[in-house]
């Protein structure tokens, strides 16, 4: 049954804006639309809101589950603070990780990614004395990269007659990096595989490796986390938690489970929406935010997919792979337990990122090619209040979704004999690549639970499964579909999908939405309030 999250008001039927899905794309342009006088109803299908922002509790422990570290959080004036400060009342705090944000392990050798691009430049030259001016000169091309996004990213709000006339001109420097393969670079700057290796260590922050991936993604990713890692104080569940009084502020509100069935329009505008046990809201602005496949597939009437061809638009993109995550729970403090911060990614000795991954894609006994060990407990300076004497761990790997296409109309929970026993096949080889790096662990473990590709298709309705949307290949960078407007009169677009992964992306997504739908330059007023 449809329920509020925290609401206040009476329920109306009658909003100045509904978003579909309760993703930080929609939160955030929920919030400042609503800082803009707008009513806002916050429709999420999820028990919990929050999209990947949300958390989730057993027994004595609670995990984050999309959250894992935030860069560029330190400093008041960065983009990403000045938002986050602007859509939360500067309710949501940010602890900062420490000098090592991302340990690099493969095989028996270890890199360690540290705050603060010169010393991270320094620490890459110690291991690579011979490649010190290859890794100069791949930094000044992530920066440059980066420096070309800012138009690109700019002219997603432009309505789509203007960006006709000037959008080319926008955004041809970007594409000079993102129409690249990251391997495409980073085999014109050096021969060096390990250290290639090396620097692309973080690939799976954005789900694709180095001859598949858009060099501009890449680029941004680094970019993103050279001033160090953050985590919000008292986890990922402080977002929506932060943001849901702004909207209610503006006599708003968020509800769950409340699944949309059907967007309504009528000639060509957008008018409502359908909820799944038939009830109607109605709005004259329309954002959705439960990804561009759901959108165009699932959302909008048949006649209208066909009018506008919205099918085909789909061809020319992919779903990003499947994950699987193991959730532990461990009895001691992270004092105690004495665990580390930073991210863990540990890589294959024999072989590329591509080659590990293709290898795996045969047979899936074969080793992981990424495993991601996350120590959330240890980030959260609040966490050994609210748990003490608990930690938690997340370890992350891909997989590849076939595996578990034929479970897909099973019940959660239910899915029988032959899931569980590849779910725990699958638990315990994690679980040794934990007590591997981390010792210590090894007797400490609570309980754990695996989601599956399964579950993320039953909890945030993403149909494969996949972790990130649409992959962040060069072809994805080149869709104009990808942006706020769309065809439909009062309809738009927001979350990862239009702009790129990562919370980053998500929150300025929504601001994007928020300037397209009311033509105002908002960014002015975020760096002003
Ligand atoms: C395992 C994992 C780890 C991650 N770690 C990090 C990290 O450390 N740092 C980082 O920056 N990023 C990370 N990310 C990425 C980041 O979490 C996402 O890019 C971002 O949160 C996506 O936000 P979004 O607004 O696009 O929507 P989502 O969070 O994808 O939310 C979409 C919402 O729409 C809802 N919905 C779908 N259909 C309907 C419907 N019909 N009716 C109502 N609601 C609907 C869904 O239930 C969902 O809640 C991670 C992601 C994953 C999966």
């Amino acid at each position: 049954m449809i329920q509020s999250y925290k609401q206040k008001h009476q329920l109306q039927d009658q909003y100045d804006v509904i978003l579909i899905g309760s993703g930080l794309g929609c939160l955030s342009a929920a919030a400042i639309l609503s800082k803009e006088g707008k009513k806002c109803l916050v429709l999420e299908r999820h028990y919990t809101a929050g999209g990947y922002t949300h958390i989730f509790k057993r027994k004595d422990y609670e995990w984050d589950v999309g959250i894992h570290y935030i860069g560029q959080m330190g400093k008041d004036s960065s983009f990403s603070k000045r938002l986050f400060d602007y859509i939360t009342d500067k309710q949501l705090e940010w602890a900062d990780m420490g000098e090592v944000y991302d340990r690099i392990v493969i095989g028996d050798q270890v890199y360690d990614f540290v705050k603060g691009v010169e010393n991270l430049k320094e620490k890459l030259k110690s291991h690579f004395p011979n490649e010190a001016e290859a890794i100069d000169t791949y930094i000044d091309l992530v920066f440059e990269a980066n420096k070309t996004s800012r138009k690109f990213f700019m002219e997603k709000a432009l309505p789509p007659l203007l960006s006709k006339v000037s959008g080319g001109f926008l955004k041809k420097n970007f594409y000079k990096f993102s129409d690249q393969t990251t391997l495409e670079v980073l085999k014109g700057i050096t021969q060096n595989e390990q250290l290639i290796k090396v620097l692309t260590g973080q690939y799976g922050d954005y789900g694709l490796p180095p001859a598949q991936s858009s060099f501009a993604m890449h680029a941004l990713l680094v970019r993103h986390y050279f001033s160090g890692g953050f985590f919000p104080v008292g986890g990922s569940g402080r977002v929506v938690e932060t943001i849901d009084p702004v909207i209610e502020a503006a006599g708003g509100t968020i509800l769950i489970n409340a699944e949309v069935d059907e967007v309504l329009i009528e000639k060509n505008r957008a008018m409502g929406v359908r909820m799944a046990d038939g009830k109607e809201f109605r709005a004259e602005t329309i954002i959705s935010g439960a990804g561009v496949v759901n959108t165009w597939t699932k959302l909008l009437p048949k006649e209208t997919i066909q009018k506008h061809k919205l099918d085909q638009h789909l061809q020319k993109v992919n779903p990003s792979v499947a994950h699987i995550c193991l959730y532990i729970g461990l009895n001691g403090s992270p004092s105690e337990l004495n665990l580390p911060k930073a991210n863990y990614w540990i890589y294959p000795k024999d072989l590329s990122h591509d080659e590990s991954i293709a290898r795996y894609a045969k047979d899936i006994n074969q080793e992981f090619p990424v495993v991601y060990i996350s120590f959330p407990a240890a980030k959260d300076p609040d966490w050994e209040r609210r748990f003490p004497g608990k930690s938690t761990i997340d370890i992350i790997t891909m997989i590849p979704y076939e595996i578990f296409e034929k479970w897909e109309n099973t019940r959660w929970k239910k899915r029988g004999e032959e899931y569980d026993a590849l779910k725990e096949n699958l638990a315990r080889r994690l679980l040794e690549a934990l007590y591997k790096q981390v010792p210590q662990t090894r007797g400490k473990v609570d309980l754990y639970e695996l989601s599956t590709p399964l579950t993320t298709r039953h909890f945030v309705n993403y149909g494969k499964g996949e972790i990130y949307g649409i992959d962040h290949t060069p072809e994805r960078f080149r869709q104009t579909f990808l942006r706020p407007h769309t065809p439909i009169k009062g309809f738009y677009l927001t979350g990862q999908d239009i702009l790129t992964v990562g919370i980053g992306g998500a929150l300025a997504s929504g601001l994007l939405t928020a300037s397209a739908i009311t033509g105002k330059n908002l960014t002015g007023k975020v760096y002003g309030g």
